[in-house]
């Protein structure tokens, strides 16, 4: 393996940075390497890639404190932690929806995130959430999808300036472009962002009419959505800076596109196992034979060996759910329900007679320990 680069390195920023600090960093830097900007550029790409994984790590809380203590060991198979992404790594590098993430831990992301504001008076772009239901088939093979969705772009009349064409800005008359106001309060004085301006000092002459001085402007956008095989219930694809357009220069959102699978009429998911019940004939499960089982995947044979009790379950070995994280596909859990007929025929009757005959009482292994414990109360 080769040397990776330290990750604090990759996003430029000290190893004592904040949240917010990375944060900030890494959005510069992706917004710089990103695939949809540098079409064609392998070395950008590889960037995208780089910086992407450093703010993964560096944006857990644990996933930090294990790299700072560890370093890059953290993360390697066998290491603590399991990784960033076990190597398996980004299934498509130009896909925009580079991160999945489960929930669980964090959780305020959407929140945390709304519009950090500029000296200058930009002010960010907010995130969006996209709520998208996928069947258990699409979660196991992947998919891809069209989304459509309102959110705020750039005013194109303006470019997001918010002043009419061809009018300026104005220094603020409220705070004679300072951006604050002193207020007194009877002893204390403070200090407040003007209320006018926001806090940029300037102040839009004309504002434009297409957006009326706002910046932006709502507009229903679509956008391709490739879900990677093994996604979950709550799983999140984030797309950076396809969320609402920032204010005066401010930086996009990203859109965050919240995952939820439908319940299949077959299988049961439990992490990245599958159950499924499936009856089997006594007579199959006396004799013994071979049946098709239905998986995600297509048909699959299972033995059943003679004597098969109800209940058994048999393993399919990866036929479940593919790993998100590159690591083994799940399998499949299938429970045999020996199934007791419900109405004979004269002669299937006779015939089990017969066997019920030949065969004399309490002749199998459970059932003889069975009698020989419920003799003692008797
Ligand atoms: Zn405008
Ligand atoms: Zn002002």
């Amino acid at each position: 393996m080769a040397t990776k680069e330290d990750y604090y390195e990759l996003l430029g920023v000290e190893r004592s940075a904040t949240a917010d600090e990375l944060k900030k960093a890494y959005r510069k830097k992706a917004v710089q390497y990103h695939p949809d900007k540098n079409p064609g550029n392998k070395a950008a790409e590889e960037m995208f890639k780089k910086v992407s994984e450093a703010y993964d790590v560096l944006s857990d809380a644990d996933k930090r404190a294990a790299y700072d203590r560890y370093g890059h060991a953290a993360f390697q198979q066998g290491g603590m932690g399991g990784g960033p992404r076990g190597g398996g790594g980004f299934h498509d590098p130009f896909d925009i929806f580079r991160e999945v993430f489960n929930q669980g831990g964090g959780g305020g992301i959407f929140d945390e995130m709304f519009g950090g504001g500029g000296r200058d008076g930009s002010r960010d772009g907010s995130d969006l959430r996209y709520d998208l239901e996928i069947t258990l088939e699409e979660a196991a093979r992947g998919a891809e999808k069209e989304i459509s969705f309102r959110k705020n772009v750039t005013c194109e009349r303006c470019e997001g300036s918010g002043a009419e064409p061809g009018s300026k800005r104005v220094s603020c008359p409220t705070c004679r472009g300072a951006g604050q106001i002193r207020r007194s309060g009877g002893i204390i004085t403070f200090t407040q962002t003007c209320p006018t301006c926001g806090g940029a000092g300037t102040k839009i002459e004309k504002p434009c009419s297409a957006c009326r001085g706002e910046g932006r402007v709502p507009k229903t956008t679509k956008l391709h959505v490739r879900i990677p095989p093994g996604v979950d219930n709550g799983s999140r694809l984030r797309s950076v800076a396809n969320g609402e357009a920032g204010l005066a220069g401010g930086q996009a959102g990203d859109l965050y596109i919240v995952l939820s699978v439908k319940e299949h009429e077959l299988f049961e998911r439990q992490d990245d196992n599958l159950f499924c019940e499936i009856p089997i004939k006594f007579t199959l499960a006396t004799l013994g034979g071979t049946i098709e089982v239905p998986t995600l995947f297509g048909k699959a044979s299972l033995k059943i060996p003679a004597g098969t009790q109800s209940g058994t379950t048999f393993r399919l070995r990866e036929k479940g759910m593919p790993s998100l994280r590159g690591g083994r596909q799940g399998d499949q859990l299938v429970r045999v329900h020996v199934e007791v007929p419900t109405s004979l025929t004269s002669e299937q009757r006779k015939l089990l007679e017969e066997f019920g005959r030949v065969s004399g009482d309490a002749s199998e292994p459970t059932s003889r320990s069975f009698f020989e414990k419920a003799k003692k109360f008797f």
